[in-house]
């Protein structure tokens, strides 16, 4: 972040502020992470701070210190958008255009005071005063804490503020094992570590807290894999059906689209989930190597995200979905 917006945003923090923090829709680790860990630091300096999702976030995250403080926009649209647009200030975390928080973004428009971005998607949106957008950081966890040292407020670092940050980093990383892991991750880490966090409790928590119906629904969708070879592709289909049936809750979901990459000399992964109630297929896709899922993402299906992660949309139904996904990878390159 450039000096002038760090010496601007210490003298907005210097005096107690009402602050709202929003992170995208459905948010995962990182948005939470960020988020919570953002409010545990300026409530430590004396500020009003509200966390705002703009709906539910998944159970696997209902740990975090201080989710119960949480406010659900989803669920009571009128005072939450009261709050956000009654705040001194808003940050927006790890996201980058207002539309990534679904029907809050009529909300986030009419913000009248200073908005700080902190991610690291690519192209992002000019509504920000104060941007901190940088696509080298594997997560905005990772950024909130260079964020903190920037602003001079490292000693303010406690283990629950180290804590929502690890969520962050090691969700986003894949528990350290995408490129975008650097040594300076590793170094950030470090020093949470040296913070006082439980590493190991906050991996238990995250990943081997599942529910049985969980792994029952991680066999199904390992069981519709489908695997192109002459593509190095792999992508997996959930139907809302096959949802039901395994008494499926939000998250359960998270981190399946990997399975898909872990196969021999396929370089490219992608899930397509059916949300009935919403009436839209979510797609995720991955890849390893220099396959472009974000360029894929925004192309093909109303989405966007990074090189190797990327998530998008479609309208139609599962079937067709799945037709119009192998019609474009018919016509396109994989390396
Ligand atoms: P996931 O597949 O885990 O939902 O998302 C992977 C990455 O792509 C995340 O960084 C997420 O923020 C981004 N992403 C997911 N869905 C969308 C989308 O619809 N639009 C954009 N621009 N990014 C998305
Ligand atoms: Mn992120």
């Amino acid at each position: 972040m450039k000096d002038e917006d760090i010496q601007a945003i210490q003298k907005l923090l210097s005096t107690p502020k009402k602050v709202v923090i929003i992170p995208h829709r459905s948010p995962d680790g990182d948005a939470m992470g960020s988020t919570l860990g953002l409010y545990h630091f300026l409530l430590k300096q004396n500020h009003e701070a509200i966390v705002i999702t703009p709906n539910e976030f998944p159970d696997f995250l209902a740990w975090l210190p201080a989710s119960e403080k949480v406010l659900i926009y989803e669920k009571d649209k009128e005072n939450t958008a009261k709050i956000i647009l009654d705040a001194d200030l808003v940050f927006t975390l790890d996201f980058n255009a207002f539309h990534r928080t679904g029907d809050m973004e009529q909300v986030l428009k009419k913000i009248t005071a200073p908005i700080i971005m902190i991610d690291h998607h690519q192209k992002p949106d000019d509504y920000a005063k104060y941007m901190f957008s940088d696509t080298k950081y594997g997560s905005t966890c990772e950024m909130l804490f260079h964020f903190i040292a920037d602003l001079g407020a490292k000693s303010l670092l406690d283990k629950t503020i180290a804590t929502c940050i690890y969520t962050g980093i090691v969700t986003d990383s894949g528990s350290f094992r995408f490129p975008s892991t650097t040594s300076t991750t590793h170094r950030v880490v470090a020093d949470l570590i040296d913070i006082g966090i439980e590493n190991g409790a906050i991996h238990n928590s995250l990943f081997d807290d599942s529910s049985y119906s969980r792994l029952q629904l991680l066999g199904q969708a390992l069981q519709n894999m489908k695997i192109l070879l002459d593509k190095k592709t792999s992508y997996i289909t959930l139907s809302q059906k096959e949802l039901d049936v395994n008494n499926y809750v939000k998250g359960d979901t998270e981190g399946i689209v990997n399975y898909g990459l872990s196969i021999k000399g396929v370089v490219f992964a992608a899930i397509f989930i059916e949300h009935r109630e919403e009436n839209i297929i979510k797609i995720s896709f991955r890849s390893q190597g220099s396959f472009d899922v974000n360029q894929f993402a925004r192309e093909h299906f109303n989405g966007g995200g990074h090189i190797n992660a990327a998530g998008g949309k479609s309208h139609l139904s599962l079937k067709d979905t799945v037709a119009k996904f192998e019609e474009i990878l018919a016509k396109t390159t994989i390396n």
